[in-house]
């Protein structure tokens, strides 16, 4: 019998218990951590365009405000539930965290598959779950973000319905929306920068001319097809890409720019000239010098954690190797650069963009992306070097560094009331 592969919230929680057992915290602490500050679930009654009606469920969970608002991103998928949002305003906490931004971590869900829904519905469930969390979000309290399944137009009709209610305009009420309404010159992009600013660095620190490199991407969404196309950028040969129809592949390297227009025409990488077709799952157990998981999580698992052949592995999604799998990975050697880091290039021009939504004064695109790589490879060095010193894979380093952080703010601010 196949064992079953652990939950995101387990994941999140394993990983926090040996931060805070490292960490030598009190166990309260463990348990104000491992639970979220507050969740609510809200039902949304949708009238479809036939007329019927179908009633989804949608949730936000507030992980921590130690440190400031909660953020985080909103997600549209049919595999949302409360554990899976729980893990991830988890994991958003330590991701802020990490990278020094203002904010605890939230997480937004709606069970649905979007690509199921037209437009119009997708605008009403949108607008009728804005309405139904506006209680606890707010510019200062907690600001969605796009995530799988949702982006720039989900955000700007998230904005409108805000501000409709409060009678102005509120751009800083959510991130990742378009230019026209106070969206961030490079925020579209900036998640998958990120992740090749970190793979980059990963590859060099370790010996590794990026030129020469290989490279696998798992996912060919908001995260996996910008990664794959600054890869290609880099000199890096990509020579596997996936979407959750399937694979392709050319040991040559895939022109990334024609894969792109390849997908833009048909919705899926299968069927591009000049590649083999592969199965999905065996991408990520290719000969590849980088892999990018850039999907979902739980993807690299205890079955097929020993057959996976990279040297470096880059996440880009959220939670995709469980804690049985980093184990298998690091008694193989394979570099691991954690989520919580390599992946943050999105909540960190989020953050700019906040920021520039408060102050009503836009940056340039030269200015966010310089600040976006100088964040990240701050942190890389930083997390590179306290691995090293304490002898801690890189994500144990990356976490320890984090807890402690929020771990600090919930000391120094003391136990209300
Ligand atoms: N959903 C993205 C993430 O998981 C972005 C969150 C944000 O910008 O708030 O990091």
């Amino acid at each position: 019998m196949v064992d079953p592969i652990s939950t995101p919230l387990e994941d999140a929680r394993t990983r926090l218990r040996e931060a805070t057992d490292l960490l030598g915290c009190d166990p309260g602490m463990y348990a104000i951590l491992s639970n979220a500050s507050r969740e609510l679930t809200v039902s949304i009654p949708l009238r479809r365009d036939d007329d019927s009606i179908e009633v989804l469920t949608g949730y936000r969970v507030q992980h921590s405000v130690a440190r400031g608002p909660a953020k985080g991103g909103l997600r549209y998928s049919p595999h949302v539930n409360l554990d899976e949002v729980r893990a991830l305003a988890m994991w958003m906490t330590w991701k802020c965290a990490l990278l020094d931004v203002p904010y605890g971590g939230a997480k937004g869900g709606v069970t649905i598959d979007p690509r199921q829904y037209s437009q119009r519905e997708l605008e009403r469930v949108t607008r009728r779950y804005t309405s139904a969390i506006m209680p606890i979000i707010g510019p200062e309290t907690d600001i969605p973000a796009p995530d799988v399944g949702t982006n720039e137009q989900t955000m700007a009709w998230m904005m409108d319905t805000y501000s409709m209610n409060k009678g102005y305009s509120i751009p800083a009420i959510v991130t990742g929306k378009p230019i026209s309404i106070g969206g961030s010159l490079g925020r579209a992009t900036s998640t998958s920068e990120g992740v090749v600013h970190i793979a980059l660095a990963a590859l060099r620190d370790n010996g590794f001319d990026p030129t020469k490199c290989t490279a696998a991407v798992q996912g060919f969404g908001k995260v996996g097809r910008g990664a794959a196309q600054f890869a290609f950028d880099a000199g890096m040969k990509v020579i596997a890409v996936s979407d959750e129809y399937g694979a392709v592949f050319n040991a040559n390297g895939l022109d990334i720019e024609k894969l792109g227009a390849h997908v833009d025409s048909t919705g899926k990488v299968v069927g591009f000239n000049g590649a083999d077709a592969l199965d999905g799952a065996a991408l990520l157990e290719l000969d590849v010098d980088l892999l990018i998981p850039a999907a979902i999580e739980g993807v690299i698992h205890e079955q097929n954690a020993p057959k996976v052949k990279a040297k470096i592995i880059v996440e880009g999604a959220n939670g995709p190797t469980t804690p049985a799998a980093d184990r298998i990975l690091e008694s193989k050697g394979i570099i691991v650069v954690p989520d919580i880091l390599a992946n943050a290039g999105g909540v960190i021009v989020s953050y700019f963009e906040w920021v520039q939504g408060n102050q009503a004064y836009w940056w340039q695109e030269s200015e966010v992306e310089s600040r976006l790589e100088e964040r990240m490879l701050g942190a890389w060095a930083k997390v590179h070097d306290f691995a090293k010193e304490r002898k801690l894979s890189l994500r144990g380093a990356a976490t320890v560094l984090a807890v402690q952080r929020v771990v600090e703010a919930h000391v120094i601010r003391g136990l209300y009331p």
